[in-house]
């Protein structure tokens, strides 16, 4: 798993690149360090009294070029950012060119920098279909079809169309929320650990919650079962061992400070060999007899029964509610394949309660996110069609004859490059990524690259830092560009990407 979704974002430089004929020069974003490549020539000593100033490059035709595209104020920083590096180059004793001609195509390319979005798409080769650092789920093109068109308009987000009173956002995707799911009732939060706290924090302030000790889980992004417990103010109660939990342990653990019996889906690991765990009837059972109510943290909350398309491991949703769960909370954009948000299903008196919380408008979800979660659910009520238009589920069910074709047609056109590389077509295996379905292991066709020239870590760094970034992963020496993941309309630029990191 780990290295299968290795993209490693953090550590990420940016090589500014810009070459005038006087040096190389790589900056780290925080411009921070700048290592010298090669000497600039010498001509004549230069002092820090020669260098133009702001105001003479303002006014220059460059100047106002600059001005009628760029906002000031960005055009300012650009130009003093190259001007403050001629001083300090003039300090450490170099001599660079100090003509407009010169230093103004270096102001170009840093007004660029400074003006393309940092936040920006790129082409997701992991083969991770719900990849947290890549920004988990795409979105279906219903979804961004009613995102766009609430954007841009006024809605009935809190007022009732039918009375002309004030209304609640949270009412718009109950019904169709408790049509898909069998759950009495629904509410949506920002994300599931919103969820998860909104609540532990309703049902369980100041008292204790059994949690068996094999479900106490790290998701990542330092999002860990105890410490979101321990901020909602309830008590963790563990029980049991990591491998073995039974129901004695959770009977032995009831008292009368018990709020909640937690189960947390074992989403990102597996615990396999000599275990045990209770399964979700008994605890149901329990539940009922002690009047406790038992909460399930699906993670994904897979809304389809994954079974029918050969994938196992992941309950439904449905199955959950009518085992008896007294709430569940899921993640919006996992497997459901929607926009990032939490959804809490369960009981009407319970939900009813947490709608009390105060806590809950400062987890609330927002307009954008609400018209891409109706649109998806919306096609959930024809899982044929869920299956196809929902990108998610699309990856995840696609047959391996579409991956195939897909991996064919970036290979013959990479085959000329066989001076810069060994490329060949492989068997591999995908994952879902996510936090779901750990044990899931989807086979794939990767175009594998061992590149000649290069090593294969200098491959994969430029074509993460391309244009478009390609985030690929590395196995055995080869960088594999797993099709899955990758969409048919970035398969042009991704040959084009892959062509220009091998020719650099
Ligand atoms: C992913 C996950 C969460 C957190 O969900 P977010 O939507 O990222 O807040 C919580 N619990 C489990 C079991 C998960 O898999």
């Amino acid at each position: 798993m780990a290295s299968a979704a290795n993209p490693s974002l953090e550590s990420t430089h940016f090589v500014c690149g810009y070459d005038c004929g006087l040096y190389i020069e790589i900056q780290r974003l925080d411009h921070k360090d700048t290592i010298m490549l090669e000497k600039p020539m010498e001509k004549g000593k230069r002092l820090p009294s020669d260098i133009p100033s702001v105001d003479e490059l303002l006014k220059s035709p460059y100047g106002n070029k600059w001005l009628a595209t760029y906002p000031r104020k960005t055009v300012l920083r650009s130009i003093r950012e190259v001007l403050g590096q001629r001083r300090r180059d003039i300090l450490n004793g170099l001599t660079p060119e100090l003509s407009l001609d010169a230093i103004s195509p270096e102001v170009e390319m840093v007004l660029r920098l400074h003006s393309t979005y940092k936040l920006k798409p790129l082409i997701n080769a992991t083969g991770v279909i719900i990849h947290t650092n890549l920004g988990r789920a795409i979105l279906s093109e219903k979804a961004i079809e009613n995102i766009n068109i609430l954007a841009c308009s006024y809605s009935n987000l809190e007022y009732e169309l039918k009375e002309g009173k004030r209304g609640k956002r949270y009412s718009h995707i109950k019904d169709i929320l408790k049509e898909i799911s069998g759950a009495e009732d629904a509410l949506i939060v920002n994300n599931n650990a919103a969820a998860i706290l909104l609540c532990l924090n309703t049902f369980a302030k100041d008292k204790e919650v059994i949690v068996s000790r094999g479900e106490l889980v790290e998701i990542g992004g330092s999002f860990r079962i105890p410490e979101v417990m321990r901020s909602s103010g309830a008590i963790l109660r563990e029980i049991g061992t990591t491998n073995k939990t039974h129901l004695y342990d959770y009977e032995n653990a009831l008292s009368g400070n018990t709020a909640l019996l937690l189960k947390v889906h074992q989403s990102n690991y597996a615990v396999t060999g000599f275990t045990e765990d209770v399964g979700l009837a008994e605890l149901v059972r329990l539940a009922r007899e002690y009047k406790i109510p038992l909460m399930f943290d699906l993670g994904s909350g897979c809304m389809i029964d994954l079974q029918r398309y050969g994938i196992y491991g992941e309950p439904t949703v449905q199955d959950i509610i009518k085992a008896g769960a007294d709430i569940v909370t899921f993640s919006g954009d996992k497997l459901l394949g929607g926009p990032q948000a939490g959804i809490i299903l369960g009981r009407e008196r319970l939900i009813q309660k947490i709608q009390k919380n105060p806590l809950l408008r400062a987890v609330r979800i927002d307009k954008l996110t609400l018209a891409g979660l109706e649109a998806t659910f919306m096609q959930y009520l024809d899982e044929e069609k869920a299956i196809k238009e929902i990108p998610t589920l699309r990856m995840l069910t696609q047959s391996i004859d579409v991956i195939k074709r897909r991996a064919r047609k970036i290979y013959n056109s990479l085959k000329e490059l066989s001076n810069q590389a060994s490329i060949e077509i492989l068997k591999d295996i995908s994952y879902a990524g996510g936090g779901s379905l750990p044990e899931a292991k989807l086979l794939t066709y990767v175009v594998s690259i061992k590149p000649h020239g290069i090593s294969v870590n200098e491959l994969e760094k430029r074509l993460r830092q391309g244009e478009p970034p390609v985030v690929a992963r590395i196995k055995a020496n080869a960088l594999l560009i797993d099709t899955r993941t990758v969409q048919d309309k970035e398969i042009k630029e991704l040959i084009n990407c892959i062509r220009t990191a091998l020719n650099m």
